[in-house]
């Protein structure tokens, strides 16, 4: 794991970070673990909710330098950037205005007495985050943990270093004291250790499924509480009675969004064979139209993959699923040049035995399937390991609710992407993890949530 700034769109190294030594993670360890036994954990809310009102009005006052850096490390293009940034603000800024309601504790009817729950802090949480969406990823811990005082060790993907330091600085400048939130540049085995340390009490990563599992088993083995928010297959259903040419727009821009690389992007089309064609001539000519090209031209539709590897990785994929039968609908190129360019793809004739039939495409890749009925889309769409969100488009809401209902997964949008916003609570089931993060429901994940009685 080392630590470096490549630009994705040129390929040029922009900056090596070395990696933080055993002693230096342990002493951040203590640091942060001092924290929690102070009073900016165990005492009043307000100090930790004006830091989140402050790093809210300071990610905001530095977004342009924000959205760079993220365009310069993984490859976005600036207004998604742009985009990224302001919602990492409004989730600072959310629960700095809610966290307190959320955490003032309730009454409880029992015949025992008065009784009633409080929510107090459990201890350091270890945070191990993907490069997709850099800063975001970080305030959606950031946020609920600061709120109710856990203090967190954080360490980014060792491809967007810039951004963890950016972040880890903001914090402090937002008036957090040293330990609140620590950015380190660990390897894995550093984070195996951090966790089997009696004072880390909870543990949230973000990944792919191979890093969750091995981290969440690390959590297990010593019995610390873990929130997993991993990869997905998302469906996206259009129903034979759908608005198919506004399907296929939103739903090629659900597709391609950061060059496909988000975790809840629509993956897997899932369209009634009365408007397939319709629908697949549609969705083809918005592919073809998309204009590939550098993520700081405001003009471009796709920036590249975050690096040469992952363009690799999706283009083997590609190959792989046209040789196991698929049909190569459109696209499935890299683009010559020397950044990590990979052209809008199309794949149609997925079977069951194609590994592709299961896989997660982390890149610009939709696969396209034609289904006879309402209970054959539901069929496929569970037919997955994965189940984060997913998305119906239908005339009738009536029974877009009734499939959205049937649909294994953590979240369903009808007539629109899936996306995120901080009231929302997102998450997945099955291999795309457990727990949610963001609104109430994040808030109290890492938390103790202490119940006490008088008699
Ligand atoms: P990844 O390889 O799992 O990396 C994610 C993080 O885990 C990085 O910080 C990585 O560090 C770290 N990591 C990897 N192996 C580790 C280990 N053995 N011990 C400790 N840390 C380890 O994931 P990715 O491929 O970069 O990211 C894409 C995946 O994330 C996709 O599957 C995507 O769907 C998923 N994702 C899910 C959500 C969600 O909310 N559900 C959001 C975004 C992304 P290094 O970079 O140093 O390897």
């Amino acid at each position: 794991m080392a630590y470096q700034s490549i630009n994705p769109a040129t390929g040029a190294l922009v900056k090596t970070f070395d990696n933080h030594t055993d002693a230096q993670v342990q002493a951040a360890l203590a640091v942060a673990h001092a924290v929690y036994k102070s009073d900016w954990s165990k005492g009043d809310i307000q100090p930790r909710l004006a830091v989140l009102d402050k790093l809210a009005d300071l990610i905001e006052a530095r977004s342009e330098q924000l959205a760079v850096t993220l365009v310069q490390e993984m490859g976005k293009r600036i207004s998604e950037a742009r985009f990224e940034v302001q919602m990492s603000a409004d989730i600072a800024r959310y629960y700095a205005r809610n966290a307190a309601g959320f955490l003032a504790g309730r009454k409880l009817e029992t015949a025992h007495g008065d009784a009633w729950t409080e929510y107090h802090p459990i201890g350091v949480v270890v945070a191990v985050e993907p490069w997709n969406f850099p800063l975001y990823q970080l305030i959606r811990v950031a946020g609920p943990n600061i709120a109710v005082g856990n203090p967190v060790l954080a360490k980014h993907a060792s491809n967007v270093p810039q951004a963890a330091a950016a972040f880890e600085q903001l914090v402090r400048a937002a008036g957090a004291p040293a330990g609140v939130w620590t950015n380190l540049y660990a390897s894995g085995d550093q984070v195996a250790a951090l966790i089997a340390d009696d004072r880390v009490q909870g543990v949230a990563l973000t990944g792919s499924e191979k890093a969750g599992s091995i981290v969440a088993a690390q959590a297990g083995k010593y019995l610390k509480k873990s929130v997993l928010e991993l990869g997905g297959a998302d469906v996206f259903m259009v129903l034979d009675d759908a608005d198919v040419d506004k399907a296929a727009e939103v739903g090629a821009a659900a597709r391609l969004y950061v060059a496909g690389q988000a975790c809840n992007a629509a993956k897997r089309f899932l369209v009634h064979e009365k408007v397939a064609d319709r629908f697949l001539e549609k969705f083809t000519a918005i592919f073809a139209g998309i204009k590939v090209g550098d993520p700081m031209d405001e003009s471009a539709d796709m920036g590249p993959l975050c690096s040469l590897a992952a363009r690799a990785d999706i283009a083997q994929q590609v190959d792989n699923a046209v040789q196991a039968g698929a049909t190569l609908h459109y696209g499935g190129k890299a683009l010559p040049g020397p950044g990590a360019y990979y052209s809008p793809t199309i794949l149609t004739n997925v079977t069951r035995d194609n590994p592709a039939y299961f896989s997660e495409f982390f890149g610009p890749v939709a696969q396209v399937y034609v289904v006879r009925s309402d209970d054959e889309a539901v069929e496929l769409a569970n037919d997955s390991m994965f189940g984060l969100s997913g998305v119906v488009f239908s005339a009738d809401v009536e029974r877009a609710r009734k499939l959205a209902s049937r649909i294994e997964t953590g979240s369903v949008w009808i007539n629109t992407r899936s996306s995120t916003s901080p009231e929302l609570p997102f998450g997945g089931v099955k291999r795309s993890g457990y727990g949610r993060e963001l609104a109430e429901d994040g808030l109290k994940e890492l938390v103790n949530q202490k119940m006490i009685v008088v008699a």
